[in-house]
């Protein structure tokens, strides 16, 4: 499994949105666009994008008021793309918690190194690259996960799952902690979605599901996964 970089760009003009679009895409990034501060906000929680490009000036929503609703809950750098100029708006932005600000009109050329700054920065301040236990090994930088030896194919929510376990492993991660990281804080109750991908996790990583090896239950709390011997 080798997944394309995810980008999530919150934007309500269609031309900029097109273009930017196109220019990422052409630079092997994977795009999702949202076209208001709300369907924004709902797929920075459902997609985990690896990075988050937003306007300011959106219908429904301030872009800065977004920001703050964002870093509530999440860490994913943010790349605020706006018209607005003046050294208020870049302070109020990056006080808010944007990694960095470019002002409408700017190149494509000028937004993808911006982009490859902000992901270097991100990978360098995130430790712990490997988990190795048994047969099972995940690259957390390539994010590749093999059994014995054998690349396994997994979704991009079962990988972000199993990351989220392996980065802690050896402690117990609680059901609302991991549908909230997941899934953010607009998804219901519900462990449902949770379980049903855990059991697929299971499938493909665990020779017998039953008596797994790598991911135990903690009936009624949480998960919890074998403690990386890589340590
Ligand atoms: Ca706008």
């Amino acid at each position: 499994m080798n997944l394309k970089i995810n980008i999530l760009f919150i934007e309500d003009d269609i031309n900029t949105c097109s273009f930017v679009t196109a220019a990422l895409s052409k630079n092997g990034y994977q795009v999702t666009s949202a076209h208001s501060a709300r369907e924004g906000l709902s797929l920075a929680a459902a997609n985990y994008p690896e990075i988050i490009l937003l306007d300011l000036g959106l219908p429904d929503l301030d872009g800065c008021e977004v920001l703050r609703i964002l870093r509530r809950w999440s860490d994913r750098p943010v790349i605020v793309i706006s018209a607005r100029e003046t050294d208020s708006d870049k302070v109020q932005a990056l006080d808010l918690g944007a990694d960095d600000y470019i002002t409408k009109p700017f190149s494509p050329a000028e937004l993808m190194a911006r982009i490859r700054a902000c992901l270097r920065h991100t990978r360098t301040c995130t430790p712990d690259r490997f988990y190795q236990a048994l047969g099972l090994r995940i690259n957390l930088v390539s994010r590749t996960v093999s059994l014995d030896g054998e690349l396994i194919h997994l979704t991009h929510v079962e990988y972000r799952l199993l990351a989220l376990l392996a980065e802690r492993s050896g402690c117990v991660l609680t059901y609302s902690y991991m549908m909230n990281t997941i899934w953010g804080p607009y998804t219901d109750d519900n462990n449902q979605i949770l379980r049903v991908n855990m059991a697929n996790i299971r499938r493909k990583i665990e020779k017998n599901p039953a008596r797994p090896q790598y991911v135990f239950t903690e009936v009624g709390i949480g998960y919890r996964m074998r403690e990386t011997e890589g340590r």
